[in-house]
């Protein structure tokens, strides 16, 4: 399922309203170029429900799980996966890869409903 796709079959499930914003999350190892995504995003919302919407993205770290310190660290770099307190190697990976649909915002004018979805994985890269 696409990001375009599944946010439209939402706004569906919630009367064909028009979409103001889709709230996604992205991790830093999910392989997608927030740029690009931003970029490509208005042409892949046009004739949609999502046509003039905008595209809100988390940024989500690298979260890998240490075995030393027995606890979750944050990396400071997707380079090299070492827990950044003790130094041990790790490739316990606990969050990063995710490419999520959190939420979209719909309805028109000051009554905007925002709508949490069910987190839904998107499978593959595409709008
Ligand atoms: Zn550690």
């Amino acid at each position: 399922m696409s990001i375009v796709d599944g946010a439209s079959q939402e706004a569906l499930n919630r009367g064909g309203a028009q979409v103001h914003a889709v709230h996604l999350k992205l991790g830093a190892l999910s392989g997608v170029m927030k740029d690009a995504l931003l970029f490509s995003y208005g042409l892949a919302c046009e004739g949609t429900l999502l046509e003039g919407s905008e595209l809100v993205i988390e940024d989500v770290p690298v979260v890998v799980y240490c075995n030393t310190c027995e606890a979750e660290k944050t990396l400071d770099s997707i380079q090299r996966f070492c827990c950044p307190t003790c130094g041990t190697l790790t490739a316990d990976l606990v969050s990063g890869k995710q490419l999520e649909l959190v939420a979209i915002e719909i309805g028109d004018g000051p009554d905007d409903i925002e709508t949490r979805m069910e987190t839904s994985q998107l499978e593959g890269v595409s709008l």
